[in-house]
C-alpha cells in the first residue's frame, strides 16, 4: 500500500513556491505536493490535500460534485427535548461609583436528546 498520495487540488502545481520546484538547471518544474500518509486505516482531509488554500481551491472547482455525493433534497431531524430551568443567578449595577452584585431569576434552556434506540 501507498504511503503517499499526490495534492488532489488540480491546480496545485500552479502555486509558486519553493516546496514546489524539482528539477535542475533549466529543466525547473513546479510539482503537485506529496503528501505523506500516516494512517491509511484511519483516513483524513489532509491525506488528500497539502494545506487548505488547495482544498478550498477543490472545493472551489468541484464543489457541485462533492454535493452530489451525497444528495440533500430535504431537511433532516433529530428529536430532541428543550428543558427550561429556573435559577438563581447575578448581575452587576453600576450606580455610577460601584457595581453592586443583584440577584434574579435567570432561565437556562437545555436540549436534551431522545433516546429512539
Ligand atoms: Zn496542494
Amino acid at each position: 500500500m501507498s504511503n503517499y498520495n499526490w495534492c488532489h487540488n488540480p491546480d496545485c502545481h500552479k502555486i509558486e513556491t519553493q516546496s514546489r520546484v524539482r528539477g535542475s538547471g533549466d529543466n525547473k518544474v513546479l510539482r503537485t505536493r506529496k503528501i505523506r500518509v500516516y494512517n491509511p486505516d484511519d483516513p483524513h482531509i489532509w491525506d488528500y490535500f497539502c494545506n487548505n488554500n488547495c482544498l478550498f481551491s477543490f472545493l472551489r472547482k468541484f464543489c457541485r460534485e462533492v454535493a452530489n455525493l451525497n444528495p440533500t433534497t430535504k431537511p433532516k431531524e433529530t428529536p430532541i427535548k428543550v428543558e427550561k430551568e429556573k435559577y438563581e443567578s447575578y448581575r452587576y449595577n453600576w450606580n455610577g461609583s460601584e457595581s453592586r452584585r443583584v440577584p434574579y431569576q435567570a432561565t437556562r434552556t437545555t436540549i436534551k436528546s431522545v433516546d429512539n434506540a
